[in-house]
């Protein structure tokens, strides 16, 4: 068997051929590379605090077709995806002993502290095995070591002075071309390519598409550039990104990127120079520029992920702040389950239970409900999304979070939202509400955001009772009155 300077390339959340820097290494300094995907049981496991599931059934299809496309891509290249169940340490030195001679693992490096468990790991094994290790960086628009800060522990705690910073000083690195072919696997190692589990496998149920979906795509770097080719070149949306952002119906109201960023399919550096590229063929313009803007708050909370590890699940925050947080399981039941009686939270809720997707208007909304308005444990909402969301990333998610829950870093004290008005703002004529919740149907217009405000005759005339066909608020806010004809 030939194992003379082998690589096995450990991926995690860079499931991509274009700018991966990990696969450039190995071509350079291989003549033999494993790409190797480990099914991490730690995933899928319960979240740390309620138990709920770490990986639902959205993203885990996501993941699935990602690692399919991932694999058919290799194949076409004349390699493959060699696919394991197992914690990545201890697979990764099962593989060292199966092969022989393995000349070095190399990975991209991760921000959170349980990604970086595994990193320790992996080089615990191979200093025991004497195998070189070799990392990258490549999650972020502006690598880790371009940034204007001589340390991490000097990142700005607010997010316009970390953008001003980078825009000003930093630049973006250019992406690495795809490679038409890729050093193959050992010959002769009868390495079984592994087969790639079902949902089943891995405790989980398959999804079943949803007609409403905001998000109808599935996972692979395939479809990643796909979208990106429908959303820049096909359809201009991206020209319009500014004033569309904020929808909430249908596909193209933002890039909807999100999911592909969050296990590497895409890369934000590809998307940048689309940009770029866009900008200088088509238009430039203010909608060109929030994309990126929007890339670097990712970016940021990637890099507050990394200042502060643990303490981004901390019940205080990155404040220490102490707040009586409640654990009512009833409150919190009526809000994941999009029954709290407040639509505009009740529509969002619901959209994500049955597509794992919500758009960024809806999340921070339904945020400052779960915190403000109910009062409930942050770490209940940010548990919620982890297990639901297709897109979910640690750093952006419970950054998000305590970001919404005032304990993050929003220098503003007391941000809270008012749902009617937001409603009202958003979703002016209450059709997001419609296309979630069927049972309000009957009432037209905006008065479908406040329910409870109509007439005993309005509501019989739409089929509405309170309390039976659909719930009366669980919670009321005195603010909500100025945007209701009736006070509460
Ligand atoms: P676009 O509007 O097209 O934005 C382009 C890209 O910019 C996004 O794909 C995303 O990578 C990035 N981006 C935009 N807004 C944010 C933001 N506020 N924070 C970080 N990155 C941003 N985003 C995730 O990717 N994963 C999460 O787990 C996640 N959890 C969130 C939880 C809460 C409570 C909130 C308020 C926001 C969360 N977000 C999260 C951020 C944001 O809502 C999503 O990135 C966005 O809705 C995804 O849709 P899009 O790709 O069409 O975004």
């Amino acid at each position: 068997m030939s194992t003379s300077r082998t690589v096995i390339c450990l991926l995690r959340n860079d499931l991509r051929l274009h700018d991966n820097e990990v696969f450039h290494w190995a071509q350079r300094n291989a003549e033999h590379i494993v790409p190797l995907y480990c099914f991490d049981p730690g995933h899928y496991l319960g979240t740390a605090n309620y138990n709920l599931p770490r990986t639902g059934p959205f993203r885990l299809r996501f993941l699935l077709d990602s690692i399919q496309d991932l694999r058919t891509s290799l194949i076409q290249r004349g390699s493959t995806l060699v696919v394991r169940r197992g914690r990545p340490q201890e697979v990764v030195g099962d593989l060292i002993k199966q092969l022989g001679s393995v000349s070095a693992v190399a990975f991209h490096e991760e921000v959170v502290p349980e990604d970086q468990q595994v990193e320790r790991g992996v080089r615990d094994i191979c200093s025991q095995m004497k195998v070189k290790v070799h990392t990258c960086w490549g999650s972020t628009l502006y690598h880790r070591d371009d940034l204007p800060f001589n340390h991490l522990s000097r990142l700005p705690d607010v997010y316009t002075q970390f953008r001003k910073a980078v825009e000003t000083q930093g630049r973006v690195r250019p992406v690495l071309p795809t490679l038409d072919q890729l050093k193959p696997l050992p010959p002769g190692s009868g390495l079984d390519e592994g087969l790639i589990p079902s949902p089943e496998d891995l405790e989980q149920t398959d999804t079943v598409r949803d007609p409403r979906s905001a998000f109808p795509c599935s996972g692979g770097e395939t479809q990643a550039l796909a979208r990106l080719q429908h959303y820049f070149w096909d359809t201009d949306a991206v020209a319009t990104y500014k004033e569309t952002r904020n929808g909430l119906i249908g596909l193209d109201y933002s890039t909807k990127c999100s999911p592909w960023l969050a296990i590497g399919c895409i890369s934000p550096r590809y998307i940048y120079q689309q940009i770029k590229k866009y900008e200088s063929e088509r238009t430039a313009n203010q909608s060109t520029y929030w994309v990126v803007f929007e890339l670097l708050w990712r970016d940021y909370f990637k890099f507050v992920g990394a200042k502060y590890g643990d303490r981004l699940f901390d019940i205080k925050g990155l404040q220490d702040k102490s707040i009586p947080w409640k654990k009512d399981m009833n409150l919190f039941n009526a809000w994941k389950e999009g029954r709290t009686g407040v639509p505009f939270v009740d529509a969002n809720m619901r959209e994500l239970a049955l597509t794992g997707f919500m758009s960024n208007r809806g999340r921070q909304n339904v945020a400052s409900f779960l915190t403000k308005d109910l009062g409930l444990d942050w770490r209940m909402g940010a548990e919620w999304f982890h297990y639901l969301l297709v897109d979910h990333d640690v750093s952006s998610n419970y950054g998000n979070w305590l970001y919404s829950a005032g304990i993050g870093n929003d220098p503003r004290e007391n941000r809270k939202f008012n749902m009617i008005k937001q409603g009202l703002d958003y979703d002016n004529n209450g059709d997001y509400v419609r296309h979630w919740i069927p049972e309000l149907k009957g009432i037209r217009g905006g008065e479908v955001h406040a329910p409870w405000t109509l007439s005993s005759a309005s509501l019989s005339h739409a089929r509405v009772s309170l309390n039976d066909t659909y719930p009366s608020p669980i919670v009321m806010a005195p603010e909500w009155s100025r945007h209701t004809n009736k006070k509460p």
